[in-house]
């Protein structure tokens, strides 16, 4: 293959950004990168999250992570355990992020708030476990009745 022209390369970097931001506009997110890895969760805090259906959660490195506009978050102890940080924005509660204190280099993102959602299709289902029993759960897709290990 030929080598990429400086324009090219411009261009091939600038096609892997993913941008999103939360229903009203007042939250707006970049990420230099492509997720590194994408779950569907079931667990019961995500059931609140998602208004009755899990949540799909993009992970990205923070290091290339920007968040413009302000957030609010709501912190508790997850099932996995974890003290999370959620965040979402404070006029229309859309649910954004989500970080593990213990984790600080990575940043769940909602794929509701992605521009395109078609960019994070699920890799895994997790927390099977804790969903209802009427719950849609994709069968091409693999699963875990709990916490999956750490995404990095
Ligand atoms: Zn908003
Ligand atoms: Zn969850």
């Amino acid at each position: 293959m030929p080598q990429a022209t400086p324009h090219e390369r411009l261009h091939l970097e600038s096609a892997m950004t993913v941008t999103g931001g939360c229903l009203c506009g007042a939250v707006r997110w970049e990420s230099a990168e492509p997720p590194i890895t994408t779950r569907a969760c079931w667990c019961r805090d995500c059931q609140y999250l998602g208004a009755g259906s899990g949540t799909v959660g993009a992970c990205f490195r923070t290091a290339g992570f920007k968040i413009a506009g302000e957030t609010s978050c709501f912190s508790s102890i997850a099932d996995s355990g974890n003290r999370m940080h959620r965040r979402f924005c404070p006029k229309c509660g859309t649910p954004l992020f989500s970080e593990a204190e213990v984790r600080p280099h990575l940043i769940f993102v909602r794929v509701g708030s992605f521009d395109d959602p078609n960019l994070a299709r699920p890799a895994i289902t997790i927390w099977t476990t804790s969903a209802p029993v009427w719950a849609c759960i994709d069968s091409e897709l693999p699963r875990l009745e709990k916490q999956p290990p750490p995404a990095a």
